[in-house]
């Protein structure tokens, strides 16, 4: 835990929701002369896009822009580990969800098993007619969603880095 990178540079061939590096690209120069390093990369679609590894690693890019813009991507991407591939859920998928979660499992571990937002999770829940759990009796059902939990805080705490990174830096460009 303590020697875990929190800037691990991107390889050729890895992913990022549908996009996959194919090679590094010329680096993006802000107005400021700020160099953003940028890979170009396949999207599963099969348009290649030069993106800067900030928004790859922080999940603000997840596509060439096929999959959806909704704010939400990013926040899907790194809470469930991928885009969501095949539309809206059903109802009878979102009861299922609520039951679970009135059953005890947390919005998180939900969250990655039905591709939504932990928020998105609670969101059903109370549009159903079910009562969010406090904090505190969340906490004490976190030993049961440990293994999904400790996938949450690395990915968590890469975006948390990023956007602390990109987040200081203002620009319009959108590459
Ligand atoms: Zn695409």
């Amino acid at each position: 835990m303590a020697n875990r990178r929190i800037h691990p540079k991107p390889q050729i061939g890895d992913t990022f929701g549908a996009l996959k590096i194919e090679a590094e690209a010329e680096p993006y120069v802000s107005p400021r002369g700020q160099n953003f390093r940028r890979w170009w990369c396949r999207c599963k679609c099969e348009t290649l896009k030069p993106v800067r590894e900030t928004h790859l690693l922080s999940g603000k890019i997840v596509s060439c822009g096929c999959v959806g813009r909704e704010n939400s991507a990013a926040a899907r991407v790194l809470t469930t580990g991928r885009p969501r591939e095949s539309g809206k859920l059903s109802n009878q998928q979102k009861q299922e969800m609520v039951n679970r979660y009135l059953a005890g499992e947390s919005t998180i571990a939900l969250g990655i098993a039905y591709g939504l937002t932990p928020a998105a999770v609670g969101a059903n829940v109370q549009r159903r007619g079910g009562k969010m759990r406090s904090l505190s009796d969340s906490h004490r059902k976190l030993a049961l969603n440990e293994a999904a939990f400790s996938e949450i805080t690395e990915a968590s705490a890469y975006w948390i880095g990023f956007l602390m990174a990109d987040g200081a830096s203002i620009e319009t460009a959108s590459t």
